[in-house]
């Protein structure tokens, strides 16, 4: 893996939601480079905004959002193409040929009355000038294979006669079908049973190898996280905290939300105890003045309460948003 590729740069990134209680903060300043072929893997809480993140990128955010500042860039054929700035019949051309998204969402989209043959060619006929039926159905055969599931079987099902394991699969195929450069992964595993959670995993890791496929993968559980991405973005309240390799995440934390969400990590050994995180997550629509942490941090001094923590690169490619470790 060439780490100095970067296939897609956001920058500065800010995103809000209209609500009825006021402008909820989803997203603010994030900065993000992601490399090809690699893995990276955004972790937080729930509401910490990487749905939000993953819709960005998409272009698939609800009507009350607005996208304020900053830049979504994505490497194309002939130069960056900057996707916050598209209008939506070029963004159509983007998503599945260029990006995809895995999501609950998008299960949910199955046309109830097609057969799964009939998704994979109503994709291809949607974002292809020309294509040829058998070859479209040879190439979803080998996509269903890959990701271990029976092709003629599944080819030939309804959406309900698949359990959620298998549609989950499924998506994952469909996604690959167009041959987009980046893969987004909304909580592949979180609706799933343990046994499916597995295989998925498995998918995840076999893919890495087989197709080379630069994912972003969100989770809220580090465990995931661990063994599927190369590096890790932890999120709190609309923000990038933390930014590492996975052995920097888990044997270097810096952040104090890191080491907190470690310790919330059943797998992880050398913390011998499991403990919830104190405290709730902040409101977005007043978030707390200076670091959004601090009413949680057991380290937070008084800077932290007035006066937002830059994004200092500790070393190359680690980025942390603290001031314990910033130079004051
Ligand atoms: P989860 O793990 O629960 O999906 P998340 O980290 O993906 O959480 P987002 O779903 O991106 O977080 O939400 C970020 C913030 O934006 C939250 O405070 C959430 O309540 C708010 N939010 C999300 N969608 C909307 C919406 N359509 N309208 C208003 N607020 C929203
Ligand atoms: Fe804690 Fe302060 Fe660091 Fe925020 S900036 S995480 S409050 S020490």
């Amino acid at each position: 893996m060439t780490m100095a590729n970067t296939l897609l740069s956001i920058k500065g990134l800010e995103v809000v939601y209209i609500a009825p209680k006021g402008v909820v903060k989803a997203l603010r300043d994030i900065n993000l480079e992601i490399y090809e072929g690699e893995t990276l893997s955004i972790v937080g809480e729930s509401g910490s905004g990487k749905t939000t993140l993953l819709l960005s990128i998409m272009r698939l955010l609800p009507p009350n959002s607005r996208i304020i500042k900053g830049s979504i860039a994505l490497k194309a054929e002939n130069g960056w193409i900057d996707l916050t700035g598209l209008d939506e019949n070029s963004m159509r051309r983007v998503r599945w040929s260029k990006v995809a998204l895995v999501s609950q969402a998008a299960m949910n989209a199955f046309n109830p009355v097609l057969r799964i043959k009939d998704h994979f060619i109503e994709t291809a006929r949607a974002h292809m000038d020309k294509f040829d039926r058998e070859l479209i159905l040879r190439e979803a055969r080998e996509l269903l294979k890959l990701v271990m599931l029976e092709p003629e079987r599944v080819l030939n099902s309804y959406p309900h006669q698949l359990s959620g394991g298998m549609k989950q699969r499924t998506l994952i195929a469909l996604s690959l079908l167009l041959k987009p450069k980046l893969i987004l992964m909304d909580e592949p595993t979180s609706a799933l049973d343990v046994v499916s959670q597995k295989i998925i995993l498995g998918v995840l890791r076999d893919l890495k190898g087989k197709i080379g496929s630069t994912m972003i993968l969100v989770t809220h559980d580090l465990g995931i996280a661990a063994e599927i991405a190369d590096r890790i973005a932890i999120m709190y309240a609309g923000k990038v905290v933390e930014v590492g390799s996975v052995d920097k995440i888990f044997y270097e934390p810096l952040h104090p939300y890191t080491k907190a969400l470690l310790r919330a990590v059943p797998r992880v050994r050398f913390f011998s105890e499991i403990e919830a995180i104190p405290g709730e997550p902040p409101d977005l629509i007043n978030p707390p003045s200076g670091c959004s942490f601090h009413p949680r941090c057991p380290l937070s001094m008084e800077i932290c309460k007035r006066e937002e923590p830059p994004m200092i690169e500790i070393e190359p490619r680690r980025p942390v948003a603290c001031w314990l470790h910033a130079k004051r």
